[in-house]
């Protein structure tokens, strides 16, 4: 299980979602979804990831405080939220790099796993493996499969971890895989899948999956987060539907299933078995 902590206004690929100066105007929305996402995760016993904005860690620490105090891992998700499909090389390295000294400042601990947002490390963007590994990143959960709104890829190496060699060093990549069976591939791990599927679809899936990585956002369960207008009618679907029946689902998910974070899933992984790539030829 992992969570990807960002605020309501953080919606890729709209202009308020890319006013970085502007949002210190609006109000934050994350510390109540937050604080629930942390009581249902002790409730039921289970451990996640959490995947944070640099921007977060730098204007609201107190959430990143309470990640931290409740014993979870703080990870990084870019510095300002922005797609890694649309950055140079030279940018990647910067919004990382700052992304990190950031979070690591905040919390005092090292920061080694990664999210893109969006999922967007795609095939074209090879370049970010080996600031990864200059960046002391040692573990990956950016590869998205199918293809869909900001990122994710047509195929993937593995459908299940496994590791990316790059000059003698190893990332760790822990993959978003869907429901596949005779062909189609279905996503539903999180978000706005999450959201659209009822409970015996989400079931389903997850029953019918070797290896599940699940994610959530805090916005996923504040439906009454302000709704930002000039979305079309898809961005609105997706970003807004299901809000109400989120949290309940997301408790019955949580207790029907051993969700646990990074760490937990390594102890029962066999990782000399896991197939290895080098970081040219994933695809
Ligand atoms: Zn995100």
């Amino acid at each position: 299980m992992s969570v990807d902590i960002e605020d309501w206004f953080h919606l890729l690929e709209t202009p308020i979602g890319s006013d970085v100066e502007g949002w210190r105007q609006l109000p934050s929305r994350m510390e109540d979804p937050v604080r629930r996402i942390i009581a249902l995760l002790q409730s039921t016993g289970r451990r996640a990831t959490f995947y944070v904005v640099g921007w977060v860690a730098k204007e609201h620490p107190e959430i990143i405080q309470l990640i931290d105090e409740a014993g979870f891992e703080v990870a990084c998700q870019s510095m300002n939220h922005t797609l890694v499909s649309g950055m140079t090389e030279r940018e990647f390295y910067e919004d990382t790099r700052v992304a990190i000294d950031t979070i690591e400042q905040k919390v005092g601990k090292k920061v080694i796993s990664y999210r893109a947002p969006g999922f967007s490390i795609i095939e074209r963007t090879a370049f970010v493996w080996p600031i990864m590994v200059d960046l002391g990143i040692e573990r990956d959960s950016s590869l998205f499969l199918p293809k869909s709104g900001h990122g994710g890829v047509r195929k993937l190496p593995a459908l299940k971890p496994f590791k990316i060699e790059v000059s003698g060093k190893v990332i760790k990549e822990y993959p978003i895989v869907p429901f596949y069976k005779a062909g189609i591939q279905i996503p539903f791990a999180g978000g706005g899948y999450f959201r659209l599927f009822p409970y015996v679809a989400m079931n389903f899936f997850s029953k019918s999956s070797d290896y599940l990585m699940a994610y959530i956002h805090p916005r996923d369960l504040d439906y009454e987060q302000p709704k930002i207008e000039e979305l079309n009618l898809l961005r609105m679907f997706k970003s807004y539907y299901g809000l109400k029946s989120a949290e309940n689902k997301y408790q019955r998910w949580l207790s029907d299933y051993n969700f646990c974070d990074i760490d937990g899933f390594d102890q029962s992984y066999d990782w000399s078995k896991a197939p290895v790539f080098n970081y040219l030829d994933l695809w």
